[in-house]
């Protein structure tokens, strides 16, 4: 592309939170029952006082922490004046010029700010079943209220691509945070870009709703701005919208409507110092962060960036695999911590595809499995001693997952483990050469195919429960 493209993002993010930004309604956004979450405070009645939430403050000084930002020693609260049904107090409670957050830094990127805010309600512009759209709009006032997070950055993101990503790492980070669940597709994180070539009038892109939409949102976009400037034209300073549908962008509203929001500083809520939340004690006790623990995940188990990348991308997983390992540490009899290569290795397959895929087919998550950590690592080491083969190992996982029962009783139970007891194999083999003199020949003759044809019926009659070197080595020694 010959134009240099510019994109700058505000992002907004649902907290997860007991109760409401400035009320002790229940913070549930998706409760099915219209309204049921509400009171005067939150309905905007007039007389009524706004207090803080201890917990929104502090998860966004989280936020701010985990991020390199600084804490603004004295924040505010101000009003947001303007009006929609969405919004019963003609007014949004936000942060205007002194945020909580100042500065900061993600995968490169400037962070300008991070403040705190309420959300609006919800506006239903049909009922499926009962209205049209265009007939009615109803106003469910659930979401009103609830604490709303933004962060904004400065314009140093330079292709779709690294917006996609720079988003995706900041919902793991939130959700290792354990302040959002950040879900795109539910509205917990919503994402704004704004989008120019070489510095000229910006559009912003709103109605994304998930991380596909921010990479084709902007591709389009930057596409589209493109054509205009090679048709001799100017872009326009304007909103427009996301057309998932049809794939391209809508003009909304053009930016010389703007609106003029009279901020100024909320009344009921006057300015603080953040030193009472702590922000020291709370930096103390971040976790681990996802840059953090792909460095230590590739340095102390020796996987590939892409293996590590999937592990890290998801907390619960990697938290299991843990769990799978320090279990494959205590269960190795010979004492020593560190767990060997191959049965990470092993571990990492059978918890990424095997597992992964029974999860899948399920549709749930991994602490909802009935296949506890301890039940994965004593399956690898059912593989790693030779105890059975890959096949049944599958074969187990599906039954450990289906009942929760321990690996090595399931393999007892259904008769899986591999046969090590000589008598049994020989006598399996001896038959196997028995019905097929042809083979045989053919395997006395030269021809090697013959051998894995062999080693499959010997299979055949051990119910896949041989291991097949072990069974070439027997059936070389009595043909030869
Ligand atoms: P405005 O005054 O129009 O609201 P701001 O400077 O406050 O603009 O920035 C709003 C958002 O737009 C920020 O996320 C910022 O990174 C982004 N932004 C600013 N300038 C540009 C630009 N030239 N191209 C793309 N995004 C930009
Ligand atoms: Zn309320
Ligand atoms: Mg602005």
């Amino acid at each position: 592309m010959k134009y240099q493209p510019t994109i700058g993002l505000e992002i907004h993010c649902i907290l997860r939170t007991q109760t409401k930004m400035f009320c002790d309604c229940p913070n549930e956004p998706e409760e099915k029952e219209p309204n049921r979450n509400t009171c005067p405070v939150c309905l905007g009645h007039p007389g009524t006082l706004p207090t803080i939430n201890r917990k929104a403050v502090e998860s966004v000084i989280r936020v701010g922490l985990a991020l390199q930002g600084k804490i603004n020693p004295i924040c505010k609260f101000d009003r947001k004046n303007y009006f929609y049904p969405d919004l019963p107090k003609g007014y949004q409670i936000s942060q205007y010029d002194q945020p909580l957050v100042l500065g900061g830094e993600l995968n490169g990127i400037r962070l300008r700010r991070i403040h705190l805010e309420e959300d609006a309600a919800r506006l239903l512009h049909e009922i499926s079943g009962q209205t049209k759209k265009g007939e009615a709009s109803f106003v469910d006032f659930n979401r009103a209220s609830v604490p709303l997070m933004e962060l904004v950055t400065e314009p140093d993101l330079r292709s779709a691509e690294e917006t996609v990503e720079f988003a995706r790492e900041l919902q793991r980070i939130l959700r290792y945070l354990k302040v959002s669940d950040a879900d795109m597709e539910k509205g917990h994180l919503r994402i704004e870009a704004n989008v120019s070539l070489n510095m000229g009038p910006k559009v912003e892109l709103k109605n994304i709703n998930s991380f596909k939409a921010v990479g084709s949102a902007i591709a389009y976009e930057l596409k589209r701005q493109e054509e205009v400037l090679e048709g001799g034209g100017t872009v326009a300073h304007e909103t427009r919208g996301w057309d998932e549908v049809n794939q391209k962008s809508v003009s909304q509203r053009s930016k010389e409507e703007a609106q003029d929001y009279r901020y100024f500083p909320e009344p009921d809520l006057p300015p603080f110092e953040t030193e009472i939340f702590s922000p020291e004690e709370l930096r103390g006790a971040l976790p681990e962060l996802p840059a953090m623990k792909r460095t230590r995940f590739a340095k102390e188990f020796g996987l590939s960036p892409d293996q590590v990348a999937l592990l890290v991308d998801d907390l619960e997983l990697s938290e299991y695999f843990e769990e799978c390992l320090s279990e494959l540490a205590t269960r190795d009899e010979s004492a020593s911590s560190t767990v060997e290569k191959s049965s990470t290795v092993l571990l990492f397959n059978y918890l990424t595809s095997d597992l992964a895929g029974l999860l899948a087919e399920g549709g749930i998550t991994i602490r909802k499995s009935k296949v506890k950590p301890e039940h994965l690592a004593h399956l690898v080491d059912l593989i790693v001693d030779g105890k059975i083969m890959s096949r049944q190992a599958k074969d187990i996982l599906k039954k450990v997952f289906e009942t929760g029962t321990d690996p090595e009783d399931v393999m007892k139970d259904e008769g899986l483990e591999t046969v090590s007891d000589n008598s049994e194999l020989e006598k399996a083999i001896k038959e196997v050469i028995y019905e097929n003199p042809k083979a045989v020949e053919d395997l006395r003759a030269g021809k090697e195919a013959s051998m894995q044809f062999l080693i499959g019926k010997c299979m055949g009659k051990l119910r896949g429960r041989g291991n097949p070197a072990t069974i070439k080595e027997v059936i070389s020694k009595i043909i030869k």
